[in-house]
């Protein structure tokens, strides 16, 4: 299993590809190929397990730095805010390990506190075409989850913060180098590609890489309910990826 920066793991073994970049002119359409993200996407995160990542954040920069609760908050705000990411500022700034602090503030078990729709795996099996995991969450934690979920087979690659590394810096969503980086390595147009995805921000950059973008509305992401209406970087908005099944259509013209 390759554990290099800016490559993601493959889940199962692909069949070869005659064309690098599916260019059989044979067929009448290419199919998509979908990138999804975790995390209020494929299942409810803000229900419990979002509250126990804050619980760990802030226990592992206190440990990491060796810090009191109150420095500790004031740290993640301020990395949050300026990097789009704790992990980010205390690696710039403090030097700390990404994979032991990634390793500690995920550290419990995902099983009791998952809430997701069900029968996604029949669902995702209905959507034609090759499914990706890009997710700014670590390795560890996002196989958890699909597994729990029963969806680790329906991916056939999953692109972790711990791929997300480009020259020698972490660059994760919404990077436009880093979706065209997975794009190339990958071996997919853009025009292929579909993100489904619940944050705005990202679904933005990938729209500047050439993405379709599906926004799956979550009440619990940072500024969702501010949004009204489809913005122009959107072209589908959906509830749930039940919804996304019967509303697919208008983004496959492509
Ligand atoms: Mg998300």
């Amino acid at each position: 299993m390759p554990k290099r920066p800016g490559q993601g793991i493959p889940v199962r073994r692909r069949r070869p590809r005659a064309h690098p970049d599916g260019a059989d002119q044979t067929r009448p359409r290419e199919s998509p190929v979908w990138l999804f993200d975790l995390d209020n996407t494929l299942h409810d995160t803000s229900h419990k397990i979002f509250p126990q990542i804050n619980i760990g954040m802030t226990e592992a920069v206190m440990e990491s730095l060796g810090v009191d609760q109150e420095t500790a908050n004031a740290l993640r705000t301020r990395y949050w805010k300026r990097y789009g990411a704790t992990m980010l500022g205390l690696v710039r700034h403090h030097g700390i390990d990404p994979h032991a602090f990634l390793r500690r503030s995920h550290d419990f078990d995902v099983g009791p506190l998952i809430r997701a729709e069900k029968g996604l795996a029949a669902r995702l099996a209905q959507l034609p075409g090759r499914k990706i995991l890009v997710t700014n969450a670590p390795l560890h934690y996002a196989q958890a989850v699909l597994r729990h979920l029963g969806l680790l087979r329906c991916f056939s690659a999953i692109w972790a913060i711990e791929h997300m590394r480009l020259h020698g810096h972490f660059r994760p969503k919404p990077s436009v180098a880093l979706m065209r980086h997975i794009l190339a390595h990958e071996g997919i147009r853009p025009q292929r590609a579909i993100l489904v995805e619940d944050t705005l921000a990202n679904l933005r950059g990938a729209r500047h890489a050439g993405i379709r973008t599906v926004h799956v509305f979550h009440p619990g992401t940072p500024f969702a309910t501010r949004q009204r209406g489809r913005p122009d970087f959107v072209d589908l908005r959906v509830n749930s990826i039940a919804d996304l099944l019967g509303r697919r259509r208008p983004i496959r013209g492509h």
